[in-house]
């Protein structure tokens, strides 16, 4: 089969991209310059969102086996504990994964690449993409591999080709924004003691350092600012004498060390004609909260369904318009929040004062003390609040529910989503008329009876809710309105099931 959509980039956010398209049998290449998955541990935190999207795909609970559940955020202060918050259980009720999970980025790239190859796509590895042109027939791109060129003709192309993308580039497109002037340091050691599962941030005179668990190898990761006086070529000997005694450890051996800028940089557009972006080619954030690489997952499951609907004759192109619509409003306001919370902790000078004169006191308390303080924290880190309310697909309000809000979770709606398909929920009774047009739309309808939990997550008794592959609400109908569903399905075209 020819190729629909052609991959630049075997990161998480193209391998992503390349299970989902791939599960809904569309024929895709997936190239990257790299001879094999990264090394570097790098991403570390999963969050609940994206395990939602792995349970859709049938692998989250392979990655849950393989990651840490991080149990508790301890701070200290010269080796003393002076403040603990638990986060086990922190999402109870909000969704089936209601922690936060590390799990080292080359592991994942490695489970990914496994479950892509188990779909029947390999990543052409070593191969890079050097040019490309598109027009109203498909995209024409010149690939480099092995000292020789090869042309290779795709209908759509993917640029998930991380922070230096070379597709954003040919695009012309603008990265504004910026980089943070502190120079970071990032290790996985091997430390004397006890195994450590949690994260502890420590606190010492103007500095800051964050360690936690890497499971695979029994390793912990390591990461802080670099002093300012650091030589020019910094090794971890350099931190090592005011590492060790912030931390209260011994460092036995080192298994990885690097340094690296922090950018907070938005691409000015996410799609030109045929060529899209995702992941990190498409915005840069700080590392605060873990959100980068989660957002380009996001992305990829946010793309796949659209084009696979648009390659499959389900939908209209104008589906693909959404894709940046709802994908570029979310990274803006991401790096705007996230570049907050960084500037907080690092603000050089006040990095120990602040969180002891400001953090410790007022915000501690308040998480660690009350359940509902601690529920906002999950909601915002977990990206289980990403919604599209203003999206072309959106509509209607039923309970606390907003057309573009993502499905909230109770106990077994989850299961049908796996079929990766748009389908229709009702908590309670189904008006015959709802059953009938489901039908006739060729839309599977599940009924789930009416509950506490459902009423506790925000649903409204007896409405009905239109689900999107993505598990996104697109249309909450308080009244099971029937009209617009069908006014819905009419605008873009839409065939609701793949089945031909
Ligand atoms: C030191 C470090 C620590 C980090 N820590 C965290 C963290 O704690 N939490 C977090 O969320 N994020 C963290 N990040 C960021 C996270 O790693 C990225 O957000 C994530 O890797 C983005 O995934 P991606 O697939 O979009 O891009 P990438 O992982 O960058 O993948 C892009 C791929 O494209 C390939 N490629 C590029 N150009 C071409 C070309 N022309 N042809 C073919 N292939 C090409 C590259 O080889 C690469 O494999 C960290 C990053 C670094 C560097």
């Amino acid at each position: 089969m020819a190729t629909q959509v052609l991959i630049v980039g075997a990161g998480p956010t193209g391998l992503v991209l390349a299970i989902a398209l791939a599960r809904r049998g569309v024929s895709v290449r997936i190239i990257d310059k790299n001879s094999e998955p990264g090394l570097a541990s790098r991403a570390m935190a999963v969050h609940a969102r994206t395990l939602e999207f792995y349970r859709q795909l049938g692998f989250a609970d392979a990655v849950i086996n393989q990651g840490i559940k991080i149990e508790a955020i301890h701070l200290r202060e010269h080796g003393e504990e002076i403040a603990e918050l638990p986060l086990h259980d922190i999402g109870a009720g909000l969704s089936p994964y209601p922690f936060v999970l590390a799990y080292p980025q080359d592991d994942h790239e490695r489970l990914l690449t496994a479950q892509l190859q188990a779909e029947g796509v390999q990543v052409e590895w070593n191969t890079e993409l050097e040019s490309f042109t598109q027009d109203e027939w498909g995209v024409r791109a010149v690939l480099e591999s092995n000292g020789e060129r090869h042309a290779c003709s795709s209908v759509y192309l993917c640029g998930c080709d991380g922070a230096r993308s070379r597709v954003r580039a040919s695009l012309q497109l603008e990265f504004t924004g910026g980089t943070y002037k502190h120079l970071y340091y990032v290790a996985d050691v091997q430390t004397s003691g006890p195994p450590n599962r949690d994260l502890i941030g420590h606190l010492g005179a103007n500095t800051f350092a964050l360690m936690l668990p890497v499971r695979s190898r029994g390793m912990q990761r390591l990461i802080g600012i670099m002093p300012e006086d650091a030589p020019e070529y910094p090794t971890f000997e350099t931190i090592r004498p005011t590492l060790e005694p912030l931390l209260g450890i011994q460092v036995e051996q080192v298994n990885w060390f690097s340094t690296y800028r922090v950018h907070h940089r938005v691409a000015s557009r996410f799609r030109v004609d045929r060529s899209f972006l995702a992941g990190d080619a498409a915005h840069l954030h700080s590392p605060a909260g873990g959100q980068g690489m989660n957002t380009g997952i996001g992305d990829a499951i946010n793309l796949a369904w659209k084009l696979a609907h648009v390659l499959q004759g389900r939908a209209d192109l104008a589906l693909l318009d959404t894709y940046e619509a709802e994908r570029i409003v979310f990274a803006r306001k991401l790096v705007i929040t996230t570049d907050r919370a960084f500037q907080l902790i690092v603000s050089q000078g006040t990095g120990g004062q602040l969180l002891r004169s400001w953090l410790l006191p007022h915000v501690f308390p308040v998480l660690s003390g009350f359940a509902a303080a601690r529920r906002t924290l999950f909601r915002t880190l977990s990206q289980v609040l990403i919604h599209y309310p203003d999206s072309a697909l959106s509509g209607g309000r039923a309970g606390e529910v907003i057309g573009g809000d993502r499905l909230p979770w109770v106990p077994d709606n989850f299961t049908p989503l796996q079929t990766l398909d748009w389908q229709l929920h009702v908590y309670g009774k189904t008006d015959p008329l709802l059953a009938a047009t489901a039908q006739a739309l060729r839309l599977p309808l599940h009924a789930f009876p009416w509950s506490e939990a459902a009423e506790h997550a925000g649903l409204l008794e007896d409405a009905a809710y239109l689900v999107r592959p993505d598990m996104h609400v697109a249309l909450a109908l308080p009244r099971q309105e029937v009209d617009v569903l069908r006014d819905l399905a009419a605008r873009l075209q839409l065939r609701f099931s793949g089945d031909s």
